[in-house]
């Protein structure tokens, strides 16, 4: 490929903190509150101009689909992004399990409240785009903006873009699934104009369950109980709309889960389009699916439409800003989590914190109806390679089946606010985040209301 010099330059240190988050998805504003928490200055950068990852600029509101009766679940910093959430009128009941689905939009504005009121200092619309190193540590960023180029300095810094950028561009080890066996990437979108009665009629005479998923395109392993469990999967307005000829024969992948109906006629979290071998480090991958997205979208709205009692008059509401991404790069951690791990209950001496047995990915479906649960070690938020550096949030180490879990919201949530609150002892303690003692690192997690066993 023909390639240019990139000429040197002088930037400005525009700002210095005890603890920089980059990305701000359930991974990194946990991970700036438990830092926050913890006592010591803390900045949040965001390429967007919101906070919440993928559950604002995706649309992703299934926060705690999985949770059932028996659930043990994770306790810690995303129970109160739900519970806060609920408080401000920023959900709907989840309709297939005991949680509230976020309200994207509604959860911007709760976003904010938690990182003004943290202490956080939000650095909104700057993208990392080089890491500054010395001596193998991180410490600081250079960032891309309106404003140009700028330097932002810091003691600790984690990386929470989902994409582990940072630690791949420091140096560290990551890895990356090939694009051929990625999770599919989703343009997600909602609707407007639904008549909720009708909906909900048609969805109670007609229900679906898990093991409806299978009868099409995919094949879902499960535990056996999931399979008479209710769903709210959609593919038979599709498949009608094949036979109509308004979706072609090949796009039959059409299909999927609405996420919510309100009162208002809002259905929202409509996880219907599936786009294979899309590569989210990738920017001209991203494109052709961003485009290739949105017109199958489209086709699935005018199917609804057609086909789908209550959405007779109903109409697109949203896209997502951004195409969602499930897989990318994950970092070769000090400890790599194992799909043994998250499938029989991994115990470790280092627990951060739990998560329910929630295994949703790679064909793989279980829910965490028994009361099973794993907890999550520290090592696997260490990346090998580069100092001062933390990952939180889907780009931890482990290896695939491990991903089906810990790349669920609640448990970024969870690796987000042990990665922070490690940053910030560290801080205080003066020794690198891979030599904190353990035991100081789960007082304060406690401290935190973190359930660690
Ligand atoms: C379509 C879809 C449906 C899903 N459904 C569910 C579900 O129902 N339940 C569930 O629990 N999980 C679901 N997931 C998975 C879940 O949303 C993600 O795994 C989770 O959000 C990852 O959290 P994170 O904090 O690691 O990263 P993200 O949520 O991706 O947040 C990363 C943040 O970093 C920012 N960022 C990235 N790069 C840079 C940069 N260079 N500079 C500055 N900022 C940057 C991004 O803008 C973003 O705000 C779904 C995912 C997708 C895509």
């Amino acid at each position: 490929m023909k390639q240019i010099p990139e000429p040197a330059r002088q930037i400005d240190v525009i700002h210095e903190t005890d603890v920089l988050m980059v990305g701000s998805g359930p991974g990194g504003l946990a991970a700036a509150i438990g830092a926050a928490r913890a006592g010591v200055d803390v900045t949040l950068v965001e390429r967007l101009g919101c906070f919440g990852g993928n559950i604002t600029a995706v649309g992703v509101e299934g926060f705690a689909w999985y949770r059932h009766e028996q659930t043990v679940d994770t306790e810690g910093v995303g129970r109160e992004f739900e519970e806060r959430a609920l408080a401000e009128g920023a959900t709907t009941p989840e309709p297939q399990s005991l949680s509230n689905a976020l309200d994207a939009e509604r959860f911007k504005v709760v976003a904010d409240k938690l990182v003004m009121e943290a202490g956080i200092h939000p650095m909104l619309h700057r993208s990392f785009a080089a890491p500054i190193m010395e001596n193998g540590d991180i410490i600081g960023i250079i960032t891309e903006s309106k404003a140009g180029r700028e330097a932002i300095l810091a003691k600790r810094v984690i990386d929470a873009t989902g994409d582990a950028d940072i630690a791949h561009r420091a140096g560290a080890l990551t890895q990356k699934t090939p694009v051929e066996e990625m999770q599919a990437a989703s343009v997600m979108f909602a609707m407007s104009g639904v008549d909720p009665r009708a909906f909900n009629a048609a969805i109670k005479a007609d229900p679906q369950t898990y093991k409806d998923w299978e009868s099409g395109e995919w094949s879902v392993e499960t535990t056996g109980k999931e399979d008479r469990m209710f769903s709210p999967f959609l593919r038979k307005p599709f498949q009608k709309a094949v036979e109509a000829g308004i979706i072609p024969p090949h796009l039959s992948t059409i299909s999927g889960t609405w996420g919510a109906i309100y009162e208002t006629g809002d259905l929202t979290y409509l996880n219907l389009v599936h786009l294979p071998e899309c590569d989210g480090t990738d920017p001209d991958s991203m494109t052709r699916n961003e485009i290739e997205g949105r017109k199958q979208a489209m086709m699935a709205v005018e199917a609804l439409r057609r086909f789908q009692p209550g959405c007779e008059g109903a109409k697109l509401r949203n896209f997502g800003m951004s195409i969602g991404i499930r897989d990318t790069r994950k970092i070769r951690a000090v400890y790599d989590m194992t799909g043994h791990d998250v499938r029989e209950q991994g115990r470790f001496e280092d627990s951060i914190g739990i998560f329910p047995e929630f295994i949703d990915g790679y064909g793989i479906l279980i829910l965490p109806t028994t009361g099973r649960y794993f907890q999550l070690p520290y090592r696997t938020l260490i990346p090998r390679g580069v100092g001062n550096l933390l990952v939180a949030g889907r780009a931890t180490g482990g290896d695939k089946v491990s991903h089906a879990a810990t790349r669920n919201m609640m448990c970024c949530t969870v690796t987000g606010q042990g990665a922070g609150v490690a940053a910030a002892l560290s801080v205080k303690h003066g020794c690198s985040p891979d030599k904190l003692d353990i035991s100081k690192l789960q007082s304060e997690l406690r401290r935190q209301g973190v359930r660690l066993h």
